[in-house]
């Protein structure tokens, strides 16, 4: 063909799942070509996801703890909110790690090239960028092209006051009165950082439960926290109508939450009811590449999709849409590309974090599926009223279970209160290495650290631990 470019790997997407799989093809001798839509690579999670939501949720946090702190001794008063100060630092954050890619890119010689890639056919790419159109030629290509905010429709999405999580995180104001539509993960996150900025906010979820597919226990002390804090939390309801009026969005409500108001007006309203992939976005088509009615591709253990040498990673190829699956996946399809015929991704769990004020966090079987499912399992659960270390943070309201089956191997674990997220990791660890529960319960565990409360469930589970309260 006539191509303006020719390449080894061609992956269409910067975001993890795309840069992992470019350095590890590049790594691997092999002459990648990144094609990104947008001036900066990354992707959704360095530039509008994981990133800049966790450097907010940081000041967020950095609030809440100052107010909590006025009951022990120690007031600051009311925080003075510079928006543009707080913007920057969390433009800062994602300016360094993006700059940081580059450099990767350039140490690796992975050619990053900017534009608007549709398949032309099996073996070519159409980008269409600020330099004009190019096609680029390739032997394998790596689909990483991610997905994008659900935009429910019957919300005036061409006001502004109508945000999905990219405006959110903007941070254009702080509103007085915020409605978030949908009680997932990235809700509950943003919900966080607008009320410790001090916007009054309401949720409404439409499931009986805020973060469904956690377990309930779990997340209960985050319920109970905001229930105080938030305005309204509305469940097993939803937004039957929103037009915008002068004041605000005025938002007509249905469901069956207790107290429901018939119709609101907020100042702004953030939707977050779910991603929806990119895959009717890039000519998949054309390459002969199979895509769902949603918009999914489907993929083997090895990420290849209906085409031999065709492959897909991250959000485009299912749930859960999380950033650490997608660098995975980049790169086993990276390594098989390769020649390393013999990998897979395999992996036994994939953890879920939430950050919010308490973190939640889960990997493997709940205990909610276990029931449901019918999986034998024993329990060990440490309540953080009993850890020295969750005491002084003032977190007695956590909670470390850990789940085991029939020989006592973990197979699953929840986590609420700080840095649940950071603790997950061991239970994962455990999980991947069949640890059991006197593995854990044995291995010596700095004292005092939350850590250890990882170490107690396992005893708890073991009898080793009785009467903890
Ligand atoms: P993406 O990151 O979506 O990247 C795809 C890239 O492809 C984009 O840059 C896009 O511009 C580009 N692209 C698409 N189509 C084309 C085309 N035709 N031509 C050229 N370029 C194209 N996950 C976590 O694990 N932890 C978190 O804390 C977390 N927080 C989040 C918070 C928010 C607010 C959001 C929205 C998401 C969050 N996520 C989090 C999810 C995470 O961002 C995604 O799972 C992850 O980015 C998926 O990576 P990916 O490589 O599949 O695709």
């Amino acid at each position: 063909g006539n191509t303006d470019l020719q390449c080894q790997v061609l992956v269409l997407g910067s975001g993890p799942g795309g840069y992992t799989a470019a350095f590890r093809a590049a790594d691997l001798g092999l002459d990648a070509i990144m094609v990104e839509r947008y001036p900066e690579i990354g992707g959704v999670c360095l530039n509008v996801g994981c990133i800049p939501s966790k450097a907010l949720l940081h000041a967020a946090e950095v609030i809440d703890e100052a107010e909590r702190f006025a009951q022990f001794g120690i007031a600051f008063g009311k925080p003075k909110i510079d928006l543009e100060g707080l913007r920057k630092y969390k433009s800062g954050t994602v300016g360094k790690l993006t700059q940081g890619l580059k450099g990767l890119a350039k140490q690796r010689k992975v050619r990053v090239v900017q534009g608007v890639g549709q398949f032309a056919s099996a073996h070519e790419l159409a980008v269409e960028g600020p330099d004009g159109r190019q096609v680029i030629g390739f032997e394998h290509a790596i689909i990483a092209a991610g997905s994008r905010a659900v935009r429910l429709s019957g919300f005036p999405w061409d006001d502004p006051r109508v945000m999905d999580s990219t405006g959110a995180l903007e941070l254009a104001d702080i509103p007085k009165r915020l409605l978030v539509v949908g009680g997932g993960i990235i809700g509950l996150e943003m919900a966080c950082v607008y009320d410790a900025l001090g916007s009054k906010v309401t949720v409404v979820e439409l499931a009986d439960t805020l973060m469904l597919g956690a377990d309930r226990d779990l997340v209960r002390p985050l319920e109970k926290r905001i229930r105080k804090r938030y305005e309204n939390i509305l469940l097993k309801s939803k937004v039957a109508e929103a037009k915008a009026v002068k004041a605000g969005i005025e938002v007509r409500f249905e469901g069956e939450a207790k107290d429901l108001p018939e119709k609101d007006v907020f100042d702004r309203v953030l939707v977050a009811v779910g991603r929806s992939p990119n895959g009717q976005q890039i000519g998949a088509e054309a390459a002969g590449v199979q895509v769902t009615d949603r918009g999914f591709i489907e993929v083997d253990s090895q990420q290849r999709t209906n085409v031999e040498h065709i492959f897909a990673i991250g959000d485009i190829v299912g749930q859960p849409m999380l950033a650490h699956k997608a660098t995975h996946e980049g790169k086993v399809a990276a390594e098989v590309i390769a020649g390393h015929n013999k990998v897979h991704f395999d992996a036994r769990a994939i953890p879920s974090v939430a950050y919010t004020h308490p973190e939640v966090a889960w990997m493997g079987v709940t205990e909610d599926d276990a029931k449901r499912d019918g999986i034998e399992y024993t329990k060990g659960v440490f309540p953080w009223a009993a850890s020295g270390r969750a005491l002084a943070l003032g977190a007695d309201d956590g909670m470390t279970k850990l789940l085991f089956d029939a020989d006592g191997r973990v197979i699953g674990a929840g986590i609420v209160g700080p840095n649940a997220g950071d603790l997950i990791g061991e239970a994962m660890l455990a999980l991947e290495m069949g640890a059991d529960m006197e593995d854990i319960g044995l291995t010596v565990h700095p004292h005092p650290t939350l850590s250890e409360t990882v170490a107690f469930a396992a005893e708890v589970a073991h009898g080793s631990i009785t009467d903890i309260m």
